[in-house]
């Protein structure tokens, strides 16, 4: 299978790149390249942004039910590449078959869906006194995005705003830019007007700087790493275009002392753990009261220590690579230091049997972990779990919020009352009560330096949205 690509996607079709560099990807399992895509430079990035800006007006006032249309002929032309998309996401990611297919490609196709009802059904204009208040599409969106789920942070943003009535310069994350191809084949397949949703692949650095600090660009929404948001902001800023921001996470499980502990742990190193830990809402710190903490710790050992390593495509494969040599370093710097700030070491860490190739790390979970130490504050994006003992509910509180992030988080209790009032009182943009389904049409975003903006549902549309008000 030749995954190599050599065009962008502009103006309804498939163009040549301005330049002939071109961006290797590897297959982090094997540390093989697998293809290239064109690197594309700020004239690929312009001639986006013209043909999106082109198509704004008439998309703006597609009727909305033809909106909704449109994004449903997509979505049957990305469910008929769905098992094309979960190898895919597999071989450029590393991401375990099984989670390539439920996750990586099953959440966008969920959240694309649920796009296809919100296009169709408009809430109606307010009247507030003398004013009609109605809502516009903010124009041309510049989104950009990371590798960790390289398919569903690109659909989380392009079906809102799509469905808003935005046109869109999509820039995919470099590491893991293969998906983004086969969601533009579906693009061609579905005959979305021209101009409406455009591709550039290339590097943060040319591409994704060229967009961000592009002078026709009303909206970036950028999902990433906090650096690069505030650099993103600043570049959005000096011409004041809306920015949105999903960036870091240090999430908290909060164990509390009447919770059904093997459960709660059993899920909670599975949260941690869930595409190699590479995934911004991880609970990667475990917080358990004293007396249940030693058997906690346990029972997070034995879970881990059950999570098998190796090839994305083996059935029994529960954990794949990191998805780059140096996201595997970073991750084992990250344990090291962890241990050398006083972490004890349970299961894992940089000594644990690995494959020979890819950029596998061992799970690994650290216990007494000080709540102030870099393991306890620092985003790793591993397979690392750090859990920290806690006196009461207060204190639970207060570790979870001792974080400059404010992302995600969880509570288990038997009591929902108490849960309840602890979820409130943690300054996130979510916290799940024992275990909760995941609800794609709730709000998902972040407080602090997660970020700014909400994707998802009807309050992610919103996002892609202005208000105007006509006195009459
Ligand atoms: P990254 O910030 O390096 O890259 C994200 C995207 O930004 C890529 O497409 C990259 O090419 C682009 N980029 C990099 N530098 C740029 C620049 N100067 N100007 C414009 N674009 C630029 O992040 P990553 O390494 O791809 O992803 C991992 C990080 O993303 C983690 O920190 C993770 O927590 C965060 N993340 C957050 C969420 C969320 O929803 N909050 C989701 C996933 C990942």
């Amino acid at each position: 299978m030749d995954l190599t690509r050599n065009a962008m996607y502009v103006d309804g079709r498939w163009t040549a790149p301005s330049s002939t560099d071109t961006i290797a990807v590897e297959n982090p399992a094997t540390e093989e390249v697998i293809a290239t895509v064109p690197a594309g430079t700020p004239v690929d990035v312009d001639a986006a942004v013209r043909a999106a800006r082109a198509a704004f007006d008439g998309w703006a006032a597609t009727d909305p039910a033809d909106r909704a249309a449109a994004l449903d002929r997509l979505h049957r032309a990305l469910t008929g590449r769905a098992d094309e998309i979960a190898r895919t996401v597999a071989l450029e990611l590393g991401a375990p078959l099984k989670v390539a297919t439920r996750v990586q490609t099953g959440l966008p196709l969920t959240v694309l869906r649920s796009f296809v009802e919100l296009a169709g059904q408009p809430p109606a204009a307010e009247i507030i006194g003398n004013s009609l208040v109605v809502r516009e599409p903010v124009g041309v969106v510049g989104a950009i995005t990371p590798w960790n789920y390289p398919l569903h942070q690109v659909m989380a943003k392009l079906a809102a705003a799509l469905a808003a009535g935005c046109t869109v310069v999509l820039k995919p994350a470099e590491l893991t830019p293969l998906v983004s191809y086969l969601l533009f084949d579906a693009v061609d397949e579905a005959g979305l007007p021209p101009g409406v949703v455009n591709l550039v692949a290339g590097t943060g650095q040319v591409a994704g700087e060229a967009l961000a600090g592009h002078p026709d660009v009303d909206l970036v929404s950028f999902t990433g790493s906090t650096a690069t948001g505030r650099r993103i902001a600043h570049l959005a800023a000096d011409r004041v275009a809306r920015v949105a921001l999903e960036l870091g996470g240090k999430s908290a499980n909060l164990i509390l002392d009447d919770a059904d502990l093997a459960t709660a742990v059993k899920v909670g190193v599975g949260n941690a753990f869930l595409n190699s830990g590479q995934t911004c809402t991880a609970w990667t710190r475990m917080l358990v009261h004293r007396d249940r903490y030693a058997e906690a710790v346990d029972l997070a050992a034995a879970t881990a220590a059950g999570y098998r390593l190796g090839d994305p495509f083996d059935p029994a494969t529960r954990l794949g690579p990191l998805v780059s040599a140096e996201q595997r370093d970073r991750v084992l710097a990250h344990v090291e230091r962890g241990l050398a700030d006083g972490g004890r070491l349970v299961t894992g860490g940089p000594g644990a049997a690995r494959p020979d190739r890819g950029w596998f790390v061992a799970p690994t979970v650290l216990a007494d972990v000080d709540p102030d130490s870099a393991l306890a504050q620092e985003e790793i994006f591993g397979p690392v779990l750090a859990i920290l003992p806690v006196d009461d509910d207060d204190h639970a509180v207060a570790v979870a919020n001792n974080s400059r992030y404010g992302l995600a988080g969880a509570v288990w209790s038997g009591d929902q009352e108490r849960a309840l009032g602890v979820a409130r009182r943690l300054r996130t943009g979510a916290v799940d009560i024992n275990g909760a389904a995941f609800n794609p049409l709730a709000p998902f975003g972040g407080y602090r330096q997660s970020g700014f903006g909400r994707e998802l549902g009807p309050h992610g549309l919103a996002e892609f949205q202005q208000l105007k008000a006509i006195q009459r």
